[in-house]
């Protein structure tokens, strides 16, 4: 047995460095909720895992899963020193016989030990501590055993193919056969996602309270990269193609604008105010991470960006301390009145700390880190890929020669990207940089040395060279608006990688004020528009660029908020005095071109990841 090679492989943690508006947002998420949640949240603070009594299963993992990229992506000495203590802790109170952290071995379900696997690795390559390698070895030969006699159920059997990431990154390293028949065992053990998607039956929303594990959102977010990551050890052409058969079916039966698919918590259909869980998000964008590497397909690229720059931004407060279970696409309200939605309470739609359950609390910090960790990888000829972009620089070594690529742009609210390489005086070095043209960048433009290139779009365009010194070089990605298909008729304004949104007037009202561990700045709150939201748009496909006009904004300290939108699209449209609410959501808009005898107003139009409330399909208005 043996792996199949990646197409881009992943750079060791710590490489990448943010820098502009990701670096800002970066820094943003170690003041609010990821960078103090130890300092007040129980379930972490006095987690099990660190010799307290609280919650000793995910949700200490998954924090660290996302401490330890933002703390070493943001070289941030205080979050390492955070990171070095409680992987510490674990680390130092291994069992002898391999076993990490609290529990019962019989009668656990082994998820959380698939989960402290991919935060050891991440604290491997990051702090270059030895003794987690060996920790990590020592913990899958106990995993190995524990599963002769207690097979994978429940999460541990759902989630299986999370253990792949940790078994493969020590394998590439010793090379040993038995971590490769672990895989095998923990695949036979595992719920076989691709046979379940070949006669999948959830092809409309989840019936009400029909709660279960095939359609739990978050499972199919991570499930998205199964089969790309057991075809590495199958080498089957049907387990290769299976995992587009999972992405594409999430999509069309229950896929938004925003690039996610709903799940509230169970898969919910393509209503707009059908929530999607933000651990989902996350998940969804870590699974894409892992495609891009393994399939080099610049599609799961394009809508990581998709997911990262619209869902992601849009389900927490812009500081970054409170955060939402659900999201909905078209959300009018946040509060506790009454929702369809399939197993989540009312209160999945707040604000706050801890809004339905605590998974997102614990799970939400390792989204912007991750997706900056992922901007570059290696390619498998010797150079570098963009997979996606964002401010950022990377260092590498090329052929025993320091090399560092920077991007310098206000992507993704311009269409401006301007890199630079750079070699130490005197060094040459001839390789590759792979550059995603977005399948909706038609008319990209290429300058380099006085030379204009039309890469064509959806592709990794490669742009070899034998780079010395430092040399520049500029991208344009034509973004142009273009009307997304919604429910009932509806249609969403997309351009480039964002999705545009009516922002309402906000009125934020602080709720569980006598909770002492909801005391300031981590408080839950209700969210009321103050202005009307019941618009139809005065837009027609063709022509689409002479009916929205787009005005530029200065990219300030909090991008992704309503007064911060760096971006505006201004358009046409009329209130439609019978659109009104149905419980807390907005009611669906009946299919079909609307009429209005209200006035014409020119509307403005954000990024739907600088909103809070939002409306994001509109009815079209017949004039
Ligand atoms: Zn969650």
């Amino acid at each position: 047995m043996s792996l199949q090679p990646t197409k881009y492989s992943p750079l060791p943690l710590g490489s990448i460095r943010p820098l502009g508006w990701l670096a800002r947002q970066l820094r943003i998420q170690a003041d609010g909720i990821s960078g103090h949640l130890d300092e007040f949240w129980p379930d972490v603070q006095e987690s099990a895992w660190f010799g307290g009594q609280a919650e000793g299963w995910e949700r200490a993992p998954y924090w660290l899963d996302g401490l330890i990229p933002l703390a070493y992506t943001l070289d941030d000495p205080a979050l390492k020193a955070k990171a070095q203590r409680y992987v510490g802790y674990i680390l130092d109170h291994q069992d002898e016989d391999g076993w990490l952290g609290p529990g019962v071995p019989a009668g656990y379900d082994l998820w959380a030990v698939l989960l402290i696997g991919k935060v050891l690795v991440q604290y491997h390559q990051a702090a270059g501590d030895e003794r987690a390698l060996r920790a990590l070895e020592a913990n899958l030969r106990n995993l190995d055993r524990q599963i002769d006699l207690h097979p994978l159920f429940n999460w541990g059997s759902f989630r299986w193919f999370e253990g792949l990431i940790a078994i493969y990154y020590l394998y590439e390293r010793s090379g040993e056969d038995w971590l490769l028949e672990l895989a095998v065992k923990l695949h036979a053990q595992g719920f076989h996602w691709a046979e379940f998607f070949r006669r999948w039956p959830f092809t409309r929303a989840t019936p009400q309270f029909r709660w279960n594990y095939m359609s739990h959102v978050v499972n199919n977010a991570m499930a998205v990269k199964a089969q790309g990551l057991w075809w590495r050890l199958s080498g089957a052409e049907a387990d290769y193609r299976a995992a587009y058969d999972i992405y594409e079916k999430l999509d069309r039966y229950h896929g938004m604008v925003t690039g996610m698919f709903t799940g509230d918590e169970c898969l919910a259909g393509k209503r707009p105010t059908q929530g999607s869980e933000l651990c989902a998000v996350v998940e969804y964008a870590y699974s894409l991470e892992w495609l891009i590497s393994i399939y080099g397909d610049p599609a799961f690229a394009d809508r990581l960006e998709q997911v990262i720059f619209n869902a992601l931004p849009a389900t927490f407060s812009p500081d970054m301390w409170a955060h939402q279970y659900d999201q909905q696409v078209n959300q009018v309200e946040c509060n506790l009145r009454p929702r369809p939605w399939v197993a989540n309470g009312p209160e999945s739609n707040l604000f706050g700390v801890e809004p339905n359950y605590g998974c997102c609390t614990a799970n939400l910090s390792q989204g912007w880190p991750k997706f900056a960790a992922h901007l570059w990888m290696r390619s498998a000829d010797g150079g570098l890929a963009a997979a996606a972009y964002a401010p950022s620089s990377v260092e590498v070594e090329i052929d025993g020669a320091p090399v560092r690529v920077t991007l310098e742009t206000e992507y993704p609210f311009r269409e401006e990207l301007r890199f630079s390489v750079a070699l130490p005086e005197g060094e040459t070095r001839r390789f590759p940089l792979w550059l995603r043209i977005p399948a909706w960048a038609g008319g990209a433009r290429l300058e380099i040395g006085g030379e204009a290139l039309t890469p064509s779009a959806g592709q990794f365009y490669r742009l070899e060279r034998a780079w010395q010194g430092q040399s520049r070089f500029s991208l344009r990605l034509p973004m142009r608006p273009e009307l997304a298909p919604g429910f009932n008729g509806a249609a969403a304004l997309r351009r480039g990688p964002l999705v545009f949104a009516l922002a309402p007037g906000e009125d934020w009202r602080r709720i569980n004020a006598e909770n002492p561990q909801r005391a300031l700045p981590h408080a839950d709150w209700e969210v009321y528009p103050t202005t009307p939201w019941n618009y139809a748009l005065l837009l027609n496909p063709a022509g689409l660029e002479n009916q929205v006009r787009f005005i530029e904004r200065p990219l300030g300290d909090v991008p992704f908020s309503p007064q911060g939108a760096p971006l505006e699209a201004r358009v046409m449209g009329r209130r439609l005095p019978g659109w009104g609410m149905d419980g807390g959501n907005a009611a669906d808009v009946p299919a079909g071109p609307q009429r209005s005898p209200e006035p014409l107003e020119e509307l403005r139009l954000i990024p739907y990841g600088c909103t809070n409330l939002r409306i994001t399909e509109f009815p079209l208005l017949a004039d």
